[in-house]
Order: structure tokens, then sequence, then C-alpha cells
């Protein structure tokens, strides 16, 4: 049965590290919205150029622009078994817009709450490699990535006292509704993202069996 997952939770509350992790073991794709358009930005295209603008000031990218990005990349051979989506949907509109797309399967929505003093710490300590993308184990002082050698760097949008807030104001006023969009649904769960990332991956993986077990004796 394909497996389709959307992680929410606000800026660092750990949504890359743990959807690629899940995807690792599931098989199927990671899709991070913000992996995409820093791609774009690095590769210099019109979309990449505008999208820097906005993600160094914590701004969202337009809805109509997000929802054909991503409809395109799920119409890709790799999506046809499920994904990981990270970082989208990240306002009602585009949720609207991904129930249209993902008709198929049931939704799997999983919040990841984390409290705001612990993203802003967070955040300000978070890094990431400047060529795959991977984000650092927290606390670990590597120069280099342990996945591709690239240069372990802080991202521009969190090496900004204001713009990490500003980050999270977005996220209350333009993401938080998201959770009364999928609240009432049987697939969504909310973990608690405040503990060790290990812990949160087992949490995770158990929910989503559990919700997987239930899935498929209601079609047998
Ligand atoms: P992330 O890596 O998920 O923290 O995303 C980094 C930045 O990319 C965000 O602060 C936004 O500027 C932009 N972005 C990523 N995903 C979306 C989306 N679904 N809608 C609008 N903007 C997005």
């Amino acid at each position: 049965m394909a497996l389709h997952v959307v992680m929410l939770g606000p800026p660092a509350s750990g949504k890359g590290t743990q959807a690629v992790r899940l995807a690792q073991s599931r098989g199927i794709p990671k899709i991070s919205t913000g992996d995409i358009l820093r791609e774009a930005a690095q590769s210099g295209t019109e979309l990449g150029f505008r999208a820097k603008a906005l993600m160094d000031r914590g701004e969202l990218l337009g809805d109509a622009e997000m929802i054909g990005i991503v409809n395109e990349r799920l119409a890709r051979t790799d999506a046809a078994n499920g994904y990981i989506l990270d970082g989208f949907p990240r306002t009602v509109r585009q949720a609207e817009a991904l129930d249209r797309m993902v008709h198929t399967e049931p939704l799997v929505v999983i919040d990841l709450a984390v409290p705001d003093e612990e993203l802003l710490k967070r955040m300000q300590t978070r890094r990431v490699c400047s060529g795959c993308a991977a984000i650092a184990e927290p606390g670990s002082s590597m120069d280099a990535c342990e996945r591709c050698g690239g240069t372990m760097i802080t991202r521009a949008d969190d090496s900004d006292e204001q713009v990490r807030q500003h980050r999270l104001d977005v996220y209350a006023r333009e993401s938080k509704p998201l959770l009364d969009y999928y609240r009432g649904r049987p697939t969504f769960r909310s973990i608690n993202g405040a503990q060790a990332p290990d812990k949160v991956a087992k949490e995770l993986a158990a929910q989503i069996d559990q919700m997987l077990a239930v899935a498929s004796r209601k079609r047998s």
C-alpha cells in the first residue's frame, strides 16, 4: 500500500530529519519544498532568484507557484509508491490543493509539536550541508558533511535573529490553521517533537504502522 505522509510542524521542529529517516526506512522519496527552492537558488534560475529573496526574509512563496511545483514533483515516477512531504503544505490553500492531487490513498498527517523557545535555540545552532542539504546531528561540531563531504554551514534564514522570530510568526499565522484543517481526520497524529530524535523516530514509525494496519484491515 502506498504511503503518503505530510510532515507538519514549525521551523526546526525536526520535520526534515524525521522525513529523511522515514523515507529511507520505507524506501520512498522525501520531497522537501525548501530543498527544491534552495537548489533552484543555487542553480541561479529565475525561480531560485525570487525564492532566495523571500526565503532570506522568512516569507513564504505564493500558493499557486508552490502548488505547481509540488504537482509536477508528485507526478514523477519515483513518487508513484508514496512519498514524505516536508514543508508542504504550509497554508490551508496548499492543503486543499494537495487533497485534490492525492485521492487514492489516505494522507497520513504528522504534526511535530515543539515549544517556541526550543525552536529558536535549534534554529540558532542548526547546521546544514551546503552540498546535499543534510542536517547535522544536534551538537555535532563536524565541519564536513558525513554523507557527501560538503561544507557544513548555517542557513541564511537561520543566521538572523529577526528572521528566526519572523518565521515563527509566519508559521503561527499561515500554517497553524493547518492543524484545524487536518485534526479531525483518523490519519492525523501529533507527536512531541521536543524529545530526542531517536525517540521521535520510534514513535513516528509506531504511529504509521498502526495507521497502516487499520487501513489494511478496513480493506480486507
Ligand atoms: P524549509 O526548508 O521548509 O524551512 O523552507 C525554507 C523556506 O522556503 C521557507 O521559509 C519559505 O520561504 C520557502 N518555502 C518552503 N516551502 C514552502 C511552501 N510550501 N510555501 C511557501 N514557501 C515555502
